[in-house]
């Protein structure tokens, strides 16, 4: 619990009104435990009820997304999006299609991101939105009549100085394509109200890229930083093989590092020499499976069960699939296998009793609002070029790229060491990126 009288009594009003919300609690609880450290300090943050504001979203907007499937059949699911907080920019996060999606997770995803979005420093607020509609299975045809009913309720709450959704879990280049497509012709504009949109109508070289890439440079920094040491020749492990998965595995090869494990749903795969991790990706662009990679390569192992990837041998480890899958047990397997750093690709990967048992081993750890911030920074990049009507090159993206991360690492470490825990990220992360949103908060009054 925590030492703050006045973040217990907010936290115990938390529990009473979001009932059942699991994951939103998680991310609650996970924040505060960092900001206790600091929030007594200044009474303004009580006075101004900061936490009360920041712990309820400002606008939570759920609707019908009905469509019709190949057969005929009338098909409803149910559409998302949290604008969680708009104190230092337009509300800006991803959009997520998985059959996981509720209210719960929608919430944390855009708790998360107000935090992130802020360390990024770009002027972004926070926002999330999905559907529990699933698009594995679904022929092109019901994704794009899935994907322009979603656009044809949210789009009345889009604008790109009001709201700006990217793609996310199951939203990918494909789905953003069909959502941009039909704002665009049912709003009459062409303007950057999307970031993840495909290079021949505004989107950003490196952006399908930025998450994964983005990780990787975050990991060099932490690496040299805390240890003096860098990612040549590290052996990495890799969770989740899909957009931020692959495009980690492809740097981390890149800067030197060996793949040594990889997973998707259907499993894991392990090799000591290095997977061939292009061919990795080349199977995941085209939706196949990871358990078809032994088919085509030899000196690789294969298991059904995904969480066996924690017991490969290993330095560092990268999970980015999706939120709670490094349990506690999985966290035993990990420390046991020797990994000397984890970095979260996805959002909140870790479960609170994974985290702790890394930070009690001296593991070095890096929570996921600030590791794969690499994503919003270059959508951030992307609606700049929008508004500018220009195109960065991929190096200059890459370059800006790069600097951000830099920057992202060194306000969290900074902030870590002022609030005397020197290389705790997950205290340097939150507490710089709430710093930033209270700083804004207090300046604009009580809204
Ligand atoms: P994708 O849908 O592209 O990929 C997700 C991958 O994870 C797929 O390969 C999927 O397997 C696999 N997977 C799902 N559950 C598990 C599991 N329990 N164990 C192992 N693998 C699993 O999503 P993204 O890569 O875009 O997103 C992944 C995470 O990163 C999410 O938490 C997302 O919020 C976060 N993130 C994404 C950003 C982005 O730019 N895309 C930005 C910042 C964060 P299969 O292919 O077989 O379904």
């Amino acid at each position: 619990m925590f030492k703050s009288k006045y973040l217990q009594r907010v936290f115990s009003e938390c529990l009473r009104k979001n009932p059942g919300e699991d994951e939103f609690i998680q991310a609650v609880s996970e924040f505060m435990e960092a900001i206790d450290l600091i929030v007594d300090e200044d009474p303004d943050i009580e006075r101004l009820g900061i936490i009360e504001r920041l712990v309820e979203p400002e606008r939570l907007i759920i609707f019908r997304v009905p469509w019709v499937d190949d057969a005929g059949r009338v098909r409803v699911n149910r559409g998302y999006r949290v604008q969680y907080n708009s104190a230092i920019g337009p509300y800006k996060g991803g959009t997520r299609f998985d059959p996981s999606v509720n209210q719960s997770i929608i919430k944390f995803l855009g708790f998360e991101q107000t935090f992130k979005n802020a360390l990024t420093g770009l002027p972004l607020g926070g926002a999330k939105g999905g559907s529990d509609f699933d698009p594995a299975g679904k022929s092109e045809g019901e994704v794009m009549r899935f994907c322009q009913s979603y656009m044809a309720e949210l789009f009345r709450h889009l604008g790109s100085n009001i709201d700006i959704p990217a793609g996310d879990l199951g939203a990918g280049a494909r789905e953003v394509g069909f959502m941009f497509g039909y704002y665009r012709k049912i709003r009459n504009e062409f303007t950057g109200t999307f970031t993840g949109k495909g290079l021949s109508y505004g989107g950003s070289v490196l952006r399908p890229q930025a998450t994964g890439f983005g990780l990787c440079y975050f990991a060099r920094e932490m690496l040299s930083n805390l240890r003096g040491e860098d990612l040549k020749g590290k052996r990495v492990v890799i969770s989740g093989s899909g957009n931020v998965g692959s495009n980690a595995a492809v740097k981390a090869k890149e800067l030197g590092a060996i793949i040594v494990g990889m997973s998707d749903i259907s499993g894991m795969i392990a090799s000591e020499k290095g997977l061939d991790v292009e061919f990795v990706k080349e199977l995941k662009d085209g939706r196949r499976l990871i358990s078809e990679y032994p088919l085509y390569r030899t000196d690789v192992s294969f298991s059904a069960d995904y969480r066996d990837l924690w017991k490969v041998q290993a330095d560092i480890a990268f999970p980015c699939a999706t939120q709670n899958e490094v349990k506690l047990e999985d966290a035993k397997n990990i420390v046991k296998s020797g990994v000397m750093m984890v970095c979260e690709g996805a959002n909140m990967p870790c479960t609170a009793e994974a985290i702790d048992l890394f930070l009690e081993k001296q593991i070095l750890f890096a929570p996921g609002k600030a590791a794969n911030a690499g994503g919003v920074s270059t959508s951030g990049l992307e609606m700049s070029q929008n508004a500018q009507h220009i195109s960065w090159s991929a190096s200059e993206v890459d370059a800006k790229l790069r600097e951000i991360m830099k920057n992202i690492y060194q306000n969290c470490y900074r902030t870590s060491v002022r609030v005397g825990h020197p290389g705790n990220l997950v205290i340097g992360a939150n507490i710089a990126g709430f710093l930033k949103v209270y700083d804004a908060m207090k300046a604009q009054g009580i809204i």
